[in-house]
């Protein structure tokens, strides 16, 4: 495989997930004592590890306090999903599968994600589209998206016959993807199927951006040139 293709997850390939937001909720009240949820941020393109510290000191914890029950609270969240994602809604965004298919063969693909690992491959199980991604960089393994990256792209290059020369690619629905894309030195391709338009995507860094993954013939070509 000469190419490797990361994906983010959410808003790029699924929606959001209920189970997800819930485990967040659990996990702040088990392990930090504090009724609380995601939403008074905006945690869009944020990690796991980022949005769990700005959530808890907006409710005046300390980051000190928040860092050494870090591990738990990721723990608990994972119990938390496994729990509920049977009972969750997740739906696949147009075109994914179709991308998917049309790239198995040709490419690498893997996952740049903020989300915890299980939670991330709980949420493609779930829309059955796991499988595809042999790679990734998720939420546990760093704080710093940036950092992502490059643990997948390390990855790839250990556990594949990949070697990374100006042939990775990411796509991703948020600003903060196309910066940690580029800090990274992989090229962008930014999908504005979540919040933010073109224009933002592109001020971020985004080498092309499409309307959705249902662009594939253009995808396609930016990808396989
Ligand atoms: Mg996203």
């Amino acid at each position: 495989m000469n190419k490797l293709i990361l994906f983010d997850i959410d808003k790029t390939l699924v929606t959001s997930s209920k189970a997800h937001h819930k485990a967040f909720s659990e996990a702040f009240l088990k392990v930090y004592g504090v009724d609380t949820t995601i939403d008074i941020i905006n945690s869009h393109g944020m990690t796991e590890q980022q949005i769990i510290i700005e959530v808890l000191k907006k409710n005046g914890l300390d980051e000190q306090t928040i860092k050494s029950k870090l591990q738990e609270c990721m723990k608990v969240m994972i119990d938390s999903f496994n729990k509920n994602i049977d009972n969750d809604e997740i739906i696949m965004l147009d075109g994914v599968k179709e991308l998917l298919e049309e790239l198995k063969n040709n490419v690498l693909m893997g996952l740049v994600t903020g989300n915890l690992e299980p939670i991330a491959r709980g949420k493609l199980k779930k829309v059955g589209i796991n499988h595809y991604f042999k790679v990734g960089g998720f939420g546990e393994d760093d704080i710093n998206r940036t950092n992502l990256v490059k643990i997948a792209i390390k990855r790839a290059e250990e556990n594949f016959d990949f070697t990374c020369n100006n042939n990775v690619f990411l796509i991703g629905d948020a600003p903060q993807d196309m910066k940690a894309e580029r800090e990274a030195g992989v090229e962008t391709i930014g999908v504005t199927t979540g919040i933010y338009s073109k224009e933002q995507l592109e001020d971020a860094g985004a080498d092309f951006v499409v309307e959705s993954l249902k662009d594939k013939n253009k995808i396609l070509e930016i990808l396989l040139k």
